[in-house]
C-alpha cells in the first residue's frame, strides 16, 4: 500500500487516456428523432445546462466536434443506462453505428469501469459523435467524461490500472486474512466489524474497479452499479461500526451514539433503496444518498471531539485514519467548486482513501492488540500474586497448611517428613506478650527456611508448629537444623529450642500422609519427652520399642 501511495505521487494524472476530452449536449428523445438530421441540427441540443438537471429517462447526446487527430478508441465512464447506441459521423458524410445494453456492457468495460468502443477505420476521420441513450438513470450523468484516445495509449492505461487495483486490492485482502486469523485467537468484537469492513471494501474496489466484470463478463452493468451503491455504503457504515467498537464506550455515550446509529442506519438504506429502486426518482435517492455521506463528514470532528475530551487511548489513530477521506473528500468539493482541476487521482480518491483507512485503522489495531497485551499480562501478574497470597501463611509467609498438604500429597519418590514444634512456647507468649511471641515465630520461620533444602515444602501447619517435606534422597541434617533454630536471632536475644521427630515414607495419598503424620508426631513428642531441644525419627524409635 505504501507502493500504492508513491505511484499516487509519483505519476500526476498518467492514467487518463491522453486524448482530447469531448464536450456534449444534451436533448431529450422525442418520436421520430433519427441521427441523420440531429447530426445536421446541433442547435437542437442544449449546451447550457448540467447534464443531470435533465433528470432520468431516454436522451440524444451530441459530442463537439472531434478535433483533428488519429483515434481509434472512445471512452467514457460507466453510469447507469440500460441501452447506448453510438452514431459516428465521418468527415465524407457516412455514419457507423454501434452499440451496446446493460447486459453486454462487460464486453467494453475496461479497468477503472471504463467503457470503451472502437471507433471504426474508414477512409475518412471521424468528426462527430452522437449517443442514443435509453434508460439513463442520471445520477451522474448521460454520457460522462468521453474521451478519444489510441490503443497503444490505452494499453498503458490498463497496466497501470491494474497495477493500481491489484496492489490495493492484494493489501487489504492481506490485511482481511491475517485479522480474520486473529479473530478466532483474540475473540474481540472490533475485529470482527474490521473484517466486515475490509470484505465490503475489497468488494467495492473490486466492483467499481471493473475487476468484478473481468472475471464475470456476463454480468449486468446496472447490476455491478446496484452492487457499486450497496457495498460503498456499506463501507461508510462499517467505518462508524468499527469506530463504535473500538473506542472506549464513554465516546460514544448520549446523543453522539444515537447520532452514528441514525448516519449508519442512513447509509444502509439510502444506498439499498437507491440499489433497488434506480431507475426510479434516480436523482432524488443519490441526493439522499449523498446527505447520508456528507453526514458522516459531519459526524466524524464530532467523534474525535468527543474522543479528546473523555481522553481515548485511540484518539490519535482515528484523527489520522480518518484524515485522508477528510482530506480528499476536501479536495472533491474544491475540484466540484472548480478551484483545483480534474484528476485521476482524485477521481479514484474513494476507494483511495478507503485502502488508508483499513491500513491505518490496521495499525490501530495493532495498537490495541499490545495494550490488551498489556492488560492481560498485568492480570495474569494479579492473578499470581493472589494466589500466592491464598496459599501463603499471613504471619510467616511460609505455605500454610491447606497449600502444603496439596503440594505434598502426590509426591511419587519416598518422602522424608519433620515437624518442628517450639518448646514452651506459651511460657516465650507470657514473658514478652504476644506480638513478641509472633516476632518469635516469625524469625524461627525465616530460620527454619533457609536451612531446608530447595526443594523442600516448609509450612506453618499450627499455632507453633512447622513441617517440612522433602525427598528422602535428598534428605535433611536434623542437628544442623536444630543448631541453626538455637542461634537465631530473637526480640531480647531469647535462647528459643524446638522439638523435631521425623518420619520417611510414601506420600502418595491423603492416608499416606495420615500416617506419615501421626508417626512423626510419635517421634516429636517423644523428643519432647525426652527433655527437647531434640530430634527423634519415627524409625529409630520402632527400633527402641
Ligand atoms: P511444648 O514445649 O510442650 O510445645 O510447650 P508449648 O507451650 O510450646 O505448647 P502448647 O501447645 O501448650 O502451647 C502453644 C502456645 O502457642 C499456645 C498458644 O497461645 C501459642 N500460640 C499459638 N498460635 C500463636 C500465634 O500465632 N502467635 C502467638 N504469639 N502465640 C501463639
Ligand atoms: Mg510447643
Ligand atoms: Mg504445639
Amino acid at each position: 500500500m505504501a507502493a500504492c501511495l508513491a505511484l499516487v505521487l509519483s505519476a500526476p494524472a498518467a492514467a487518463s487516456l491522453g486524448g482530447p476530452k469531448l464536450n456534449v449536449c444534451i436533448a431529450r428523445a422525442e418520436r421520430g428523432m433519427a441521427a441523420p438530421a440531429l447530426f445536421a441540427r446541433p442547435d437542437r441540443f442544449d449546451c447550457a445546462h448540467d447534464q443531470r438537471s435533465f433528470g432520468s429517462g431516454d436522451f440524444w447526446v451530441l459530442s463537439q466536434p472531434i478535433p483533428p487527430g488519429r483515434f481509434d478508441v472512445i471512452r467514457m465512464s460507466s453510469v447507469f443506462q440500460d441501452r447506448v447506441t453510438l452514431h459516428i459521423l465521418y468527415a465524407d458524410g457516412t455514419i457507423r453505428t454501434l452499440g451496446f445494453t446493460s447486459a453486454t456492457t462487460g464486453r467494453y468495460l475496461k479497468m477503472g469501469a471504463a467503457i470503451q468502443l472502437p471507433i471504426p477505420r474508414a477512409s475518412t476521420p471521424p468528426v462527430r459523435l452522437l449517443w442514443h441513450v435509453e434508460g439513463a438513470g442520471n445520477q451522474r450523468g448521460i454520457v460522462l467524461g468521453p474521451v478519444v484516445g489510441t490503443h497503444r495509449r490505452d494499453d498503458q492505461v490498463e497496466l497501470m490500472l491494474a497495477g493500481f487495483y491489484g496492489v490495493l486490492i492484494g493489501g487489504i485482502a492481506a490485511l482481511l486474512i491475517y485479522n480474520l486469523a486473529l479473530v478466532a485467537a483474540l475473540r474481540q468484537g472490533f475485529q470482527i466489524s474490521y473484517c466486515l469492513l475490509l470484505g465490503c471494501i475489497i468488494g467495492y474496489a473490486l466492483s467499481t474497479s471493473g475487476i468484478l466484470t473481468q472475471i464475470m463478463p456476463a454480468i449486468d452493468n446496472n447490476s455491478r452499479l446496484r452492487l457499486n451503491w450497496v457495498l460503498l455504503g456499506g463501507s461508510a457504515a462499517m467505518v462508524l461500526v468499527f469506530a463504535r467498537s473500538f473506542f472506549e464506550r464513554r465516546v460514544f455515550a448520549g446523543w453522539l451514539g444515537h447520532a452514528a446509529n441514525g448516519v449508519i442506519a442512513a447509509l444502509f438504506l439510502s444506498s439499498w433503496t437507491a440499489a433497488l429502486l434506480s431507475p426510479w426518482h434516480a436523482i432524488a435517492l443519490d441526493r439522499a444518498m449523498t446527505c447520508s455521506f456528507v453526514a458522516l463528514m459531519l459526524l466524524v470532528p464530532a467523534v474525535l471531539v468527543r474522543a479528546w475530551r473523555v481522553r481515548s487511548d485511540y484518539l490519535w489513530v482515528f484523527a489520522i485514519a480518518w484524515g485522508a477521506p477528510i482530506v480528499f473528500a476536501g479536495m472533491r468539493i474544491a475540484q466540484a467548486m472548480g478551484l483545483i482541476g480534474w484528476h485521476f487521482w482524485l477521481d479514484q480518491s474513494t476507494i483511495l482513501s478507503m485502502a488508508v483507512e483499513a491500513l491505518l485503522s490496521g495499525i490501530g489495531i495493532a495498537y490495541r492488540l499490545r495494550l490488551l497485551q498489556h492488560q492481560r499480562d498485568e492480570a495474569r501478574e494479579r492473578e499470581m500474586l493472589a494466589r500466592a497470597l491464598a496459599d501463603a501463611d499471613p504471619l510467616t509467609g511460609l505455605l500454610n497448611r491447606r497449600a502444603f498438604l496439596h503440594r505434598a500429597i502426590g509426591r511419587q519418590r519416598p518422602q522424608l517428613l519433620v515437624l518442628a514444634d517450639l518448646d514452651h512456647f506459651k511460657v516465650i507468649n507470657e514473658t514478652i506478650g504476644h506480638d513478641g511471641g509472633d516476632e518469635v515465630l516469625r524469625s524461627f520461620a525465616r530460620t527454619l527456611a533457609d536451612a531446608v533444602p530447595e526443594d523442600a515444602l516448609v509450612a506453618r501447619i499450627g499455632g507453633e508448629e512447622f513441617a517440612v517435606v522433602v525427598d528422602a534422597a535428598t534428605g535433611l541434617d536434623v542437628d544442623a537444623l536444630l543448631h541453626a533454630l538455637r542461634g537465631a536471632r530473637m526480640p531480647f536475644d531469647m535462647m528459643v529450642t524446638t522439638s523435631i521427630g521425623s518420619c520417611t515414607g510414601p506420600l502418595l495419598r491423603e492416608t499416606d500422609w495420615k500416617d506419615l503424620y501421626r508417626q512423626a508426631d510419635r517421634a516429636l513428642y517423644a523428643a519432647k519427652a525426652a527433655g527437647r531441644d531434640r530430634a527423634r525419627d519415627a524409625a529409630s524409635l520402632s527400633m527402641a520399642a
